[in-house]
């Protein structure tokens, strides 16, 4: 693995801490967005991440500074792309804006460049065609505050190059995560696979009255010496994503999903009780 330039695509809530990371260990990032008004988003996200990195990892104000040096900015795809040994694209979680990306990206990148999808739903194997290079392009999965939830799950698809698996997961490494190597295609790869499932199977035992929140959590906690039960992983994932998984099943004519949703939305969502964010969901923080 040799890669120097990093292009990270979309500077939203993940590229932007990609983009960040990637430059805080030394790597050149070329950051790509749509125009002015996003990039000025990104930028200012960085400029908040600065200060968490100082914070969370003590990192010196030396180090946050040179990390932002090395990322340069552009509007321009083919300008962000030039001599790109690796593209991260992190654009919005909208399979035809992810389509329209690739498109374009094919047409100005160079050949040598392998590309990863952050996408958190999708499968690879939905764009690999149309990325024009289906054995240079897999998924490189990372978790909200990448600094701190360090882990980063990389997946094949079936055309996925055995060298680029190795580079990818190599580079993973290198830029401060645990490399998670996932061998098959998986939605959710391996932490969704586990968690929501764990977490709707709390959820039902709520709705259906069966024990109340505490007592959910304290049997999880103490029984399997886990530090949080699924109530409080709940809020610190959100309200309104527990919510739009349940609705989505609900709406596809799931009852019991639909049961779950409705609860949600009364019971929470509109009482303001959001999680951690709002610091009101299943408890008081
Ligand atoms: P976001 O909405 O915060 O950011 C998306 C960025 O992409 C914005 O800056 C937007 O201007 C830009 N964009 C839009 N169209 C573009 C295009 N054609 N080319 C380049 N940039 C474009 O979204 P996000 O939360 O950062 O999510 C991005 C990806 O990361 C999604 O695939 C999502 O599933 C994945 N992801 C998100 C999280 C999370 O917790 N937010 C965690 C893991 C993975």
């Amino acid at each position: 693995m040799d890669y120097k330039k990093i292009v990270v695509a979309g500077s939203g809530v993940l590229g932007s801490q990609i983009a960040f990371q990637t430059a805080f260990k030394g790597y050149d990032v070329a950051v790509y967005d749509i125009n002015d008004e996003a990039i000025d988003r990104g930028k200012n996200r960085m400029m908040n991440l600065k200060v968490r990195y100082t914070q969370d990892l003590e990192a010196t104000e030396e180090a946050v500074n040179l990390a932002y040096n090395r990322i340069s900015f552009y509007t321009d795809l083919g300008e962000a792309v030039l001599d790109a040994d690796l593209v991260i694209e992190a654009v919005p979680e909208v399979v035809e804006i992810k389509k329209t990306f690739y498109q374009q990206l094919r047409q100005v990148a160079p050949e040598k460049a392998i590309f990863a999808t952050n996408s958190s739903t999708m499968l690879p194997s939905q764009f690999a065609e149309i990325t024009g290079r289906p054995h240079k392009f897999l998924a490189l999965h990372f978790a909200n505050e990448i600094w701190l939830n360090n882990t980063a799950e990389i997946m094949k698809h079936p055309n996925t190059e055995k060298t680029v698996f190795d580079e990818v997961i190599e580079f993973a490494k290198s830029i401060g995560m645990v490399a998670l190597p996932i061998q098959r295609e998986q939605p959710g790869y391996i932490l969704n696979s586990l968690l929501v499932p764990f977490l709707e199977a709390a959820q039902m035992l709520l709705v259906k009255k069966i024990a109340d929140v505490e007592t959910i959590d304290k049997t999880w906690m103490i029984a399997t010496g886990s530090p949080k039960g699924p109530f409080a992983i709940l809020d610190i994932v959100g309200i309104n994503t527990a919510y739009n998984i349940a609705n989505a099943k609900g709406e596809a004519g799931n009852e019991e999903f639909k049961k779950l949703a409705n609860v949600l939305k009364s019971e929470y969502i509109e009482k303001g009780k959001l999680g951690t964010e709002t610091k009101l969901g299943f408890y008081s923080y």
